[in-house]
């Protein structure tokens, strides 16, 4: 084995990071390489030259000295490579933004506006609006293809289930504190990906109407023994199987739904853990990041480019 090199860390082969912190700032050493990645990424492909609007036509462009912007040697055309994107305008240097971003990319478990406050050395209310924005900008579900192929469907509520023995006990308070809860409802492919999202209840309109929306109809769906998935489901689709968790049966076979609910087992533990409790009016943009980084667990290599040039397109 050759000696290490300490001046020269190399991210270790059996690693599942794509980029190390190593190669992270090796890659976007400073403000500068950042813009520079901004520039090639959205503009101009060579860095030298991009289609001029003002003389409509491919031009040579240079850097300006004094402004984060390139211009055209021709007609001094400017052009603002954050113009448009979730960077514009503010005031937080680009390496920080990228440096949140593979904070948030890397976690398998969600980052705190609290702990990117202490990463990065800017206030609370800076690293609370900036995961806000690459949460709810950049880590959308929109545009994501259609679930196929055996698709587990369930729903929860944002703080558990209700308990049947509370039922049982006409424990009227719990129960209707647990009633106000929001409702998540999932849907996953075995070994594919997940959609999940907010529904207004458990009720049939509300739990069916997202897999007739997000699962083709060449599926199977496998769901639990609750009423509000009603027989429209396996008419409209290869098949319906239900498990009986009621009779205490968790895996029958291959039914059972023990993929939808370890997802929703690691959201529910990462907003515990990260951000204690969540708004119903934030809670879709927590469950799209979860789904966005558990739709690429098996790509490390790709997730934070991903997230990158995201934020190079999305306006
Ligand atoms: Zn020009």
């Amino acid at each position: 084995m050759p000696p290490v090199d300490r001046n020269n860390p190399v991210r270790a082969e059996s690693s599942a990071s794509r980029m190390s912190l190593m190669e992270f700032m090796r890659e976007f050493p400073n403000d500068a390489a950042c813009l520079d990645w901004l520039w090639r990424s959205r503009v101009s492909e060579d860095g030298e030259h991009a289609d001029c609007t003002k003389c409509e036509r491919g031009r040579r462009f240079h850097k300006l000295t004094e402004h984060p912007a390139w211009s055209c040697d021709t007609c001094g055309h400017h052009v603002h490579p954050t113009a448009g994107t979730i960077f514009h305008k503010s005031s937080t240097s680009l390496q920080l933004w990228f440096y949140a971003m593979y904070l948030m990319a890397s976690t398998r478990c969600g980052v705190s506006a609290k702990h990117l406050e202490r990463e990065l050395g800017v206030t609370y209310k800076t690293a609370w609006r900036m995961a806000n924005l690459i949460r709810n900008q950049l880590m959308t579900q929109d545009g994501d293809e259609p679930l196929s192929g055996d698709v587990e469907v369930d729903e929860t509520a944002g703080g558990g289930k209700t308990r049947a023995s509370d039922t049982r006990k006409g424990r009227q308070h719990v129960i209707a504190k647990m009633s106000r809860r929001p409702t998540i409802w999932g849907a996953v492919e075995r070994g594919g990906r997940v959609r999940v999202q907010v529904v207004k209840s458990r009720g049939t309109i509300d739990v069916e109407g997202p897999i007739f929306e997000y699962v083709l109809p060449t599926s199977m769906i496998f769901t639990d023994e609750w009423k509000g998935y009603s027989e429209r489901v396996g008419s409209n689709y290869i098949g319906h199987r239900r498990i009986r968790h009621e009779d205490k049966v968790y895996v029958s076979g291959d039914v059972h739904t023990q993929t939808i609910d370890g997802f929703f087992g690691n959201v529910k533990n990462g907003i515990r853990g990260n951000y204690h409790a969540v708004s119903s009016k934030w809670l879709q943009g927590y469950l799209n990041e979860y789904a966005w980084r558990y739709n690429r667990r098996d790509e490390p290599a790709r997730i934070l480019d991903e997230l990158l040039l995201r934020a190079a397109v999305v306006r």
